[in-house]
């Protein structure tokens, strides 16, 4: 596999990053993943846009205009010859000093991999996924916002823990307030009463870019979509649920914290979503 660095595309094995980059000590970068569907990338213009507003909001000034940053994508894919996978582009703060201060780092390092993708088994899109509520509370927004992909994943990794811990395969993150925010790599959608319900970006979540697509294939379907807080409550009473995101897509849940939603069983609306994202890349890629 071809590693995009630094302008250059480099044999995996070669292709590192010195130990004094920010990225590694402090977790100082931006990142995306993405989908390449039939050679093509999936929500191109979405992902470079978070991207670029990520590393905005923490002032970080990539070295590449936007458009060099999806050429850059597509010497990797090229170069690898990727048909169907994944591409991880990652932007550092560079290497600086050992103290925090970011402006001693004067050369932030983009690289791009692309690999294949795990997936979860397609078993789990006809049963369903079960997952737990973790202890561990998503980011407050005002100590790091969740809408900023950034490279330190902590937080994210310390529900995953629970959730393995737990022998299920994903966990639902509160906010501070008690409110629920997302998953730990996913967004989260329940169906109550007929009505699909999401969290609203203020309830400190990531701005996904699947979500954005389900809720676009829902309001064209004409299923009524309100973003609202929802509580552990509304997760045990919900009739469906499922995450979406980049690797997972659209996966139904069934159980949380050990309650069973709904029937036990993905329900209409999950499975009818679940369709019109399939088409949805097939149109689009
Ligand atoms: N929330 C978090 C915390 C994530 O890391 C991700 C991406 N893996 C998502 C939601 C889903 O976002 P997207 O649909 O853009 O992959």
């Amino acid at each position: 596999m071809k590693v995009w660095l630094d302008g250059k595309l480099v044999d995996k094995a070669d292709a590192a990053i010195n130990v004094y980059d920010h990225g590694l000590l402090y977790g100082d970068g931006v990142f995306e993943g993405i989908r390449v569907y039939n050679g093509t990338i999936f929500e191109c213009d979405a992902h470079v846009d978070r991207l670029f507003d990520g590393a905005r909001a923490i002032r970080l000034e990539i070295p590449l205009t936007k458009a060099e940053t999806v050429q850059a994508m597509r010497d990797t894919i090229e170069a690898n010859k990727l048909v169907d996978g994944y591409i991880r582009l990652v932007v550092t703060r560079g290497v600086g000093m050992l103290g925090l201060s970011p402006f001693k780092c004067t050369c932030p390092q983009v690289f791009v991999i692309a690999d294949s993708i795990q997936l979860y088994p397609a078993e789990l899109y006809e049963n369903g996924l079960s997952v737990i509520v973790s202890s561990t509370v998503r980011n407050h927004p005002n100590a790091l916002n969740p809408r900023i992909k950034s490279l330190n994943y902590l937080n994210n990794i310390l529900a995953k823990i629970e959730a393995v811990d737990a022998g299920v395969q994903e966990a639902v993150m509160l906010n501070p307030q008690g409110l629920v925010a997302e998953a730990t790599g996913d967004n989260i959608f329940i169906v109550t009463g007929g009505e699909l319900i999401t969290p609203p970006l203020a309830a400190g979540t990531l701005a996904g870019i699947t979500r954005a697509v389900v809720m676009r294939l829902a309001r064209e379907a004409g299923i009524e979509l309100r973003q609202t807080n929802i509580s552990r409550y509304d997760l045990y009473t919900a009739d469906e649920c499922f995450l979406t995101g980049t690797a997972a897509e659209v996966i139904p849940v069934t159980t949380i914290d050990g309650r069973t939603i709904g029937t036990g069983k993905p329900g209409p609306i999950s499975r009818q979503l679940i369709q019109a994202f399939r088409d949805y890349i097939k149109r689009n890629t």
